[in-house]
């Protein structure tokens, strides 16, 4: 029996009143489910996202809501197998599938850890430092980001219907956002199953996670400046979609990751006897036959210096011939299937026309000796790789993307014909360059940087544990300018940020650290009789502070340390060379020496609560301090970011003034903390 394929609405499986877009095998060329939409109140959906799921993930800390996340990745880990079943019945390798299971999870768990490293253990991030307004310091600014309070909108491509859900999906519950996923039809069977996994994970609050399995009804007639949109798919669906009126009335934010036509190039250097040769032929034949060329970033221009044109052409067809065309399930098949017969149609109209410009030189676009049961029930195609020697004369290879095993090789004269062909495909995803000359690195992307939203630099330093041309990374970003669609995703917490509001709030120091959920400078410091260091974690308020004694550093101090460290620099031991210098006027003390001091001075030496001294960062040291002089410390919790379930960072504003109230020292230092 067919399966029918269920939505998941407002926390229910249920299916389309008619459910009758049918799923299709690329092996065997059957129905394998059927999906609808039809009967799903759209407007709805938006509802329960917004005011249930939106509401339960924004009670959650950037933290709760990454070790969320993470739970998602180990519950897709645990029964990857059923998604890799069904991911063979879309033409995929086991290694294509890996990429789209295992490399989901993967950007799951990434995502998780470097939130919970990189975000604080809150509902606001702040973005940059404040900004000071006033000038007695009572008027400041500072930017924060809040969660939008609409629902992300994911409209997936069939390609990668596992990663290509989740590199979205981890960024928005992240950032507090829930999630309606709508997957291509062609796959929607692995992502209904990666929900329905999600789901019986049971760590997801109500609303978070919602399903459309079919058309997406009137959906976007009711969507506000609080969603997003974020596309993956074709040019021509991205700008209907796009231009959608509402899109427009409404501000909504469009994020699209569409068509591209990536290009790698050999540097002029990489003659055939240089490693760098090698690995390009490799390159390109990889990205041409991983998920049989149904990449986003799959090279489908090759450019090579004039002199080597002929050697790649030689190398590139030795090794697609190769290439095994077949069920993946058969013993020996490297290449997949296309993902339907309509998809070879559209792979064959395309590479039809690159053949009206340019020659094939390996493969036949009609035909291919594929190893399966039913060779002509698969959507099966060969590997084509075609020539053009005159690629300014050349159009339809700069332009049409043939999604599938096809690219094109073409020559260049020098590296900057290299870069201006290169940037001919008007704004790429992703472009790679073979090179072990970083001149010619750093001249290319110079050239290139404008027009490709991620480069990579492969050389025989690199190779070995280079992820490659096509690999988009969870904390790099993905997108590309131009015709890549303009989008960027992922980028590590850069990618949460696309899910939130940005906001420049004005204020006193003492509302805006409220705000903020940190201590700003000019905000109320209480002490207390406690000293902070015998505080636990959990007891530990941003502004609690500590003002210690002052301590005067004398001659025989500088002295001291500058022999028993060996600094013996001559701002601090020799009289007439310091008195001439524009900065110290006279011998002063070691930077190292108020440091230490300042240490000596607010430390609670007995055992405690604080672990561990494991870092200082932005440490100034602002004016110079002369012998006689006297220095003091205050000590600020600044705000606190927990580890482990048994500690806590505490990161403390640290300022040093002299006797004349004068900041000569300030930093931030951090302390591991017992919970
Ligand atoms: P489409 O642009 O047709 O579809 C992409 C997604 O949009 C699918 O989920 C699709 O759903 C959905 N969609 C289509 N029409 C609408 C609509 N009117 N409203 C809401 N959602 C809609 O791309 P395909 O997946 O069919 O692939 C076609 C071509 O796109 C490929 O041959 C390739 O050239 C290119 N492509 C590019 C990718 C890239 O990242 N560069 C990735 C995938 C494809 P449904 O499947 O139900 O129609």
């Amino acid at each position: 029996m067919t399966r029918i394929l269920e939505n998941y609405v407002a926390d229910a499986w249920v299916r389309g009143a008619r459910a009758d877009r049918p799923v299709v095998s690329a092996i065997s060329g059957n129905t394998v489910a059927l999906v609808g939409s039809d009967g799903l109140d759209f407007a709805a959906i938006l509802d329960h996202a917004r005011t249930i799921g939106g509401k339960g993930l924004r009670a959650m800390t950037f933290h709760q809501r990454a070790l969320m996340v993470k739970q998602l990745a180990q519950a897709i880990m645990a029964r990857k197998e059923e998604l890799y079943a069904l991911s063979a019945e879309t033409g995929a390798t086991r290694t294509d599938s890996w990429v789209d299971i295992e490399g989901g999870a993967g950007t799951l768990f990434t995502m998780s850890s470097k939130a919970r490293k990189e975000l604080p253990d809150d509902i606001v991030l702040t973005d940059g430092d404040f900004e000071p307004i006033g000038k007695a310091g009572t008027f400041i600014g500072q930017h924060i980001y809040t969660s939008l309070q609409g629902a992300a909108v994911l409209i997936n491509a069939f390609n990668f219907p596992v990663w290509g859900m989740l590199e979205k999906l981890g960024p928005a519950l992240v950032a507090g956002v829930p999630v309606i996923v709508k997957p291509a039809t062609a796959t929607a069977q692995v992502a209904e199953q990666t929900v329905r996994i999600m789901i019986d994970a049971g760590c997801l609050p109500a609303g978070a996670l919602q399903l459309i399995v079919g058309e997406v009804g009137d959906l976007f007639d009711h969507l506000t400046c609080q969603d997003v949109v974020s596309f993956t798919g074709s040019a021509a669906t991205a700008s209907k979609l796009k231009n959608h009126p509402v899109i427009g009335r409404e501000s909504v934010r469009f994020v699209a990751e569409q068509d591209s036509i990536n290009a790698s190039v050999l540097g002029p250097d990489a003659t055939p006897d240089a490693p760098e040769f090698d690995l390009f032929v490799k390159e390109v034949v990889r990205e041409m036959t991983v998920k049989a060329g149904q990449k986003c970033t799959a090279i489908r221009r090759a450019f090579a210096p004039r002199a080597l044109i002929d050697a790649v052409e030689t190398a590139l067809k030795a090794r697609l011939a190769n290439v095994v065309v077949g069920d993946p399930a058969i013993e020996g098949v490297t290449m997949g299937a296309l993902v339907s017969a309509r998809q070879v149609d559209d792979v064959r109209r395309s590479a039809r026309a690159i053949a009206g410009e340019a020659d094939l030189v390996f493969g036949i676009i009609d035909s291919v000796e594929a190893r399966a049961d039913n060779p002509a029930a698969g959507a099966f195609i060969s590997p084509l790789l075609f020539r053009h020697d005159t690629p300014w004369a050349a159009q339809v290879v700069h332009d049409v993307e043939a999604f599938g095993p096809v690219a094109t090789i073409m020559p260049y004269d020098d590296l900057d014909d290299a870069v201006a062909l290169a940037n001919r495909g008007k704004g790429s995803l992703a472009i790679s360059l073979f090179t072990h000359d970083p001149d010619v690195a750093r001249a290319f992307v110079l050239g290139a940087g404008a027009y490709h939203g991620r480069l990579v630099i492969i050389d025989r330093d690199s190779a070995r544990e280079s992820t490659g041309h096509g690999s988009p990374l969870p904390m790099l970003i993905h997108g590309g300018p131009g015709r890549a669609g303009g989008g960027e995703e992922m980028g590590g917490v850069r990618g949460v940020k696309h899910f939130m509001q940005r906001s420049a709030v004005q204020g006193s120091p003492r509302s805006l650290s409220r705000v903020a959920g940190k201590w700003l400078p000019g905000a109320p410091r209480p002490q207390g009789d406690v000293h902070p260091f015998r505080k636990r974690y959990g007891e530990l308020e941003p502004g609690y502070s500590l003002q210690t004694e002052s301590r005067t550093i004398t001659l025989e101090d500088i002295e001291h340390f500058a022999h028993f460290t060996g600094d013996l620099f001559y701002a601090h031991m020799d009289e007439v060379a310091a008195a001439a210098s524009p900065i110290f006027g006279g011998r002063v003390a070691h930077g190292y020496l108020i440091l230490s001091f300042a240490a000596g001075l607010f430390v609670d030496a007995a055992p405690g609560p604080v672990l561990a001294n494991f870092g200082l960062e932005n440490l100034r040291f602002v004016k110079p301090v002369k012998p006689g002089e006297s220095i003091k410390v205050v000590l600020t919790v600044k705000s606190k970011s927990p580890r482990t379930p048994e500690m806590g960072e505490v990161r403390w504003a640290v300022t040093v003034t002299n006797s004349e109230d004068e900041v000569v020292a300030s930093y931030e230092l951090l302390t591991m903390n017992a919970i």
